[in-house]
This record gives C-alpha cells, sequence and structure tokens, in this order.
C-alpha cells in the first residue's frame, strides 16, 4: 500500500481551534471565534478562539496560580529536563501533523516544514530541556565574614508574543528557554496561523507540564496581544514581530507594571559580496537561496545585496540562472521549494513594493508579478531588482517577500556605511578572500550576526537578534535564560 499523498493526509486532518487554559480545551469566556483560511488555496481549515482582555485575565490568573503554588518552578531541574526531552519527543512523533498544520496554516513547503520548523522545534525544546541541569549560580568574591551567593530564579508569568513567518519554531525559542526555567507562559501566536502553537500545549501537557503553566491565546494583535502586554500581573513580555509593534510593546510594558520587555524585531539585512570572493558560485548560490527561503519571509533575509561592481553583470547572470528554481508551487508538494504568501494582505504589500520598485526606476530583471496557481492562494514570483538606489523604499523598507534589491559599490567602505545607515540590523554578510577585510567588515558592520563566506549558519548554540531597530533581546543559546530569569544575590553572615 502507498502511503498517502499530503493532500490526502490533510482531508483527514482534525483541527481545534480552541484556546488552551488552565490544562483545558475552550473557546474561552468570550466565545468568540474567528475563520482560518489557508494561504495555499484559500480553504477554510475552521474556527479560531478569538480571545479578549476577559479571556487574558483568566489565562493570566491560571498562569499566576502555578507559578505561586511551584508545581513546576519547584520542581528539581532534572524534573523539569526530563519532562522537556519527552516533549521533544512528542513533538518528533508528531512530526507528520504539525508539519502538515504548519503547511496549511502558512503556506511554506511542506519539505521546509518538516525539516526546518518540527525538526528545530523539537531540537529547541530539546536543547533547553537538556541544559537546565548544567546550569549553575555564583559565589561572589565578597568580604570574609559573610558568603554573598549569586542565584537565577525565574521571573514568574511570562507573556510571549510571536509572528506568523515560523510559526512554531518563534514558539519554542520563546516557550523552551523560559519553560526551562520554571515560569509560566501564556502564548499569543499569530492571527494568521495560530495552530502548530495550539498543538505544542496540547503535547506539553501530555508530556506532564502541570496544568495553568503553558497556556495559548489565539486572538488578534490588538485584543489578545495588547491586553498581555499591558497586565499588569504579567512579569515580562517576550515579543517577535514588527518593529512598529515592538515600540508599542515597549511602551505598553512601561506603562503597566514596567514588566521585563524584549523584543525581535524586523531586517534589512545587507550582505556584501567583494570582488575577492572566494567562490562567487556559492556566493550566489547562498544569497538567492536565503531571500526566496521562505518566500522571503523571514526576518534576516539577506534583502540588500551590495556586489562590487566588477563582478555585477557576472553575479546577476549567474542568479538569474538559479530563479526558475524558485517558482512556486503546490506547498504540499514534497518538491516545492517556494510556497504560498501568508495571506492577501502580505500579498498586497509584497505587490506594492514590487510597483513602488518600477516606478522608481529599478531595473526588474527577474519575476515582479504574481503567480496564478489553479488551485488559487497567494504566490508571489522569485523577483530581482538591479540597479536599486540606497533612497528607494525596496532598498530601505523590510518588504518581507521574495524580492531581493541589488546595489553595486567599488570601495568596501562605502558598502558597510550604506549597510550601516539602515534603522535595522539583525544580520549582515561579507564574502571577500582577503583575511583583514573580513575581519575589519564584521567588526564595522552594526548586526547581531555577521556572516563571512556563507549565509546559512544557523544553530541553536548561538545567540539570535539584532542591534538597534531589530529589537533589544537574543534569542536561542544559553543567553536566553538572561531575559526569562531574575538575577538574585543572598547575603549570609558567617
Ligand atoms: P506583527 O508585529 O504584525 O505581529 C506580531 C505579533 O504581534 C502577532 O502575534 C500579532 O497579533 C501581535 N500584535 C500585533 N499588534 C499588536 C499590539 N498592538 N499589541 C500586542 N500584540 C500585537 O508582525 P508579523 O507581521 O506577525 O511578523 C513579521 C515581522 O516579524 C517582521 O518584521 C519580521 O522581521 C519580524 N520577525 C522578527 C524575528 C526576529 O527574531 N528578529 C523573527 C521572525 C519575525
Amino acid at each position: 500500500m502507498t502511503s498517502p499523498t499530503w493532500h490526502e493526509r490533510a482531508r483527514d486532518l482534525q483541527i481545534d481551534g480552541r484556546a488552551l487554559i488552565d490544562g483545558q480545551r475552550t473557546w474561552a469566556r468570550s466565545e468568540q471565534r474567528f475563520d482560518n483560511r489557508s494561504p495555499i488555496d484559500g480553504r477554510l481549515l475552521g474556527s479560531v478562539a478569538r480571545c479578549d482582555a476577559a479571556d487574558v485575565d483568566i489565562a493570566v490568573a491560571a498562569a499566576r496560580a502555578a507559578f505561586d503554588d511551584g508545581r513546576w518552578a519547584n520542581f528539581a531541574p532534572a524534573k523539569r529536563k526530563r519532562i522537556l526531552v519527552k516533549f521533544a519527543d512528542l513533538v518528533q512523533q508528531h512530526a507528520a501533523e504539525l508539519a502538515l498544520l504548519e503547511t496549511l496554516d502558512m503556506g511554506k513547503p511542506i519539505k521546509y516544514s518538516q525539516a526546518v520548523d518540527v525538526a528545530g522545534a523539537a531540537n529547541c525544546i530539546r536543547w533547553y530541556g537538556e541544559a537546565i541541569d548544567k546550569v549553575y549560580g555564583e559565589i561572589a568574591p565578597a568580604p570574609a565574614n559573610s558568603l554573598a551567593l549569586i542565584t537565577r530564579e525565574p521571573v514568574g508569568v511570562v507573556g510571549a508574543i510571536v509572528p506568523w513567518n515560523y510559526p512554531m519554531l518563534m514558539a519554542s525559542w520563546k516557550i523552551a528557554p523560559t519553560l526551562a526555567a520554571g515560569n509560566s507562559v501564556v502564548l499569543k501566536p499569530s492571527e494568521k496561523s495560530p495552530l502548530t502553537a495550539l498543538r505544542l500545549a496540547d503535547l506539553a501537557l501530555q508530556a506532564g507540564i502541570p496544568p495553568g503553566v503553558f497556556n495559548v491565546l489565539p486572538g488578534f494583535g490588538n485584543e489578545a496581544g495588547s491586553a498581555l502586554a499591558l497586565h499588569m500581573d504579567v512579569d515580562c513580555i517576550a515579543f517577535t514581530g514588527s518593529t512598529r509593534v515592538g515600540k508599542q510593546i515597549l511602551q505598553m510594558a512601561g506603562q503597566s507594571n514596567l514588566k521585563r520587555a524584549w523584543t525581535e524585531l524586523g531586517g534589512k539585512s545587507a550582505n556584501i559580496v567583494c570582488a575577492d570572493c572566494p567562490d562567487l558560485d556559492a556566493a550566489v548560490a547562498a544569497s538567492v537561496g536565503s531571500i526566496f527561503f521562505n518566500q522571503g519571509e523571514s526576518c534576516n533575509a539577506p534583502s540588500r545585496l551590495f556586489v562590487e561592481e566588477s563582478i555585477r553583470a557576472q553575479f546577476i547572470e549567474k542568479a538569474l540562472a538559479l530563479v526558475p528554481a524558485f517558482t512556486p508551487g503546490d506547498p504540499l508538494d514534497e518538491r516545492t521549494v517556494m510556497g504560498a504568501i501568508v495571506d492577501d494582505i502580505q500579498l498586497n504589500t509584497v505587490m506594492g513594493y514590487i510597483e513602488q520598485g518600477k516606478a522608481a526606476g529599478a531595473k526588474l530583471v527577474a519575476g515582479g508579478e504574481r503567480v496564478r496557481l489553479e488551485s488559487g492562494g497567494y504566490y508571489v514570483a522569485p523577483t530581482i531588482f538591479d540597479q536599486v538606489s540606497p533612497d528607494m523604499a525596496i532598498a530601505r523598507e523590510e518588504i518581507f517577500g521574495p524580492v531581493l534589491s541589488v546595489l553595486g559599490f567599488t570601495d568596501v567602505r562605502e558598502a558597510v556605511r550604506q549597510a550601516n545607515a539602515s534603522p535595522y540590523g539583525l544580520h549582515a554578510a561579507v564574502w571577500t578572500s582577503d583575511l583583514s577585510k573580513a575581519i575589519q567588515t564584521s567588526r564595522a558592520l552594526r548586526a547581531g550576526t555577521v556572516h563571512v563566506n556563507q549565509y546559512d549558519n544557523d544553530d541553536i548554540t548561538v545567540p539570535f537578534g539584532g542591534y538597534k531597530q531589530s529589537g533589544n533581546g537574543r534569542d536561542k543559546s544559553l543567553y536566553a535564560f538572561d531575559k526569562y530569569t531574575e538575577l538574585k544575590t543572598t547575603w549570609i553572615q558567617v
């Protein structure tokens, strides 16, 4: 018997859009719902709970009760570890279901939902679970008649708000270190892609995370999201999303209880390819592959490409040869590498930028149009603009779609100056075989991550976050614990 196709599996999939509060799936007190449609063909996936401020109050109260009675925080780290490792195992056991939900909900190709999103989420949960019983406290070099202990304690109730582009991965980057550190959490996924966060919370319960510790409230940003950020009993708000909303989150934290507020925001990452780059084919493949990956809906996409003039024509020619491989297709087909844009709003935003680029006089060398599949849905052709000037909107603003803007340079210092002229500072890259130039350039680039002679390296062990208006925190690595713990000093007279 042949195994079912992803389309067949999609037909049989049970979708539960209810919130998860205090260990129960519920339509919440508001009982309001919204329709959740798939961007791959517009099909109705089901109803999802539209939680409001009253529901946030209930979920935060449940999270507070769970934190205060120590049902999770007081477990020995080794016990939290065992449960989180089981949680990661369950994510892997449900890999096909989670990948399918992610693709249907958000539009990314099924092969990446499996290999990147589900695998990454399981790895993240496992890594923080395994890390937590290896974190030690410190003793300060205090005066001889005293002992000063420096320990880390969970911050309490954490509100987490995440975007739609990597729904499960962004949720995991928040909840795994948060839960490992002993906090309770109320997670609000994006209204555009709420389904995998809800299933993650089911699996967490099944793994043994006690009720009330991990709650998920689907809903809209200006309803459930702002209620969470403003809540007086939330100790920390961890936000990933746009810079525009990130600024509001910091204001809401300030105007409520001065909760700790961590933001991971937008980007317009600069990728600088020098004429002496060690392998031009590799530079072209990484540059093109990284901007079109996830339909260009990645915060760290290298959307500004600076190419040294002497190799620019050759670079563009090689890039154009790779473009057809990224033609959008059915996300449920395992061969597809570029899927659907998340919804009509984002499609219109991307198409609007493409029109602006054309009107501003940039040279369209690939794509530039909407792709219409028989199934319907929202698809954009992989698009490259050459001869972009730094003042154009397509060179300055985050498009969050499959659009590459190419700028030329003759002096790498000028490319660095332009790269740094952005309000964003998430990722950057430089390609050169000159070691001094590589080091000088990577030091000069104002970005949280700088790649040298590659673009796509990534690992849970390294911090991820931005300079400037790309945010103020770091996800991943042991540094993420800094966000979800308080440092306590205990003086003991001896
Ligand atoms: P967004 O800011 O519109 O929404 C993000 C989340 O915030 C959603 O859950 C949304 O419902 C919620 N929200 C919206 N308005 C709110 C409000 N007033 N109060 C509280 N919550 C509110 O962003 P998006 O369109 O979902 O995601 C795309 C953005 O996320 C891009 O800018 C991208 O670069 C960024 N991003 C950054 C990272 C990173 O690690 N730096 C990772 C992924 C995405």
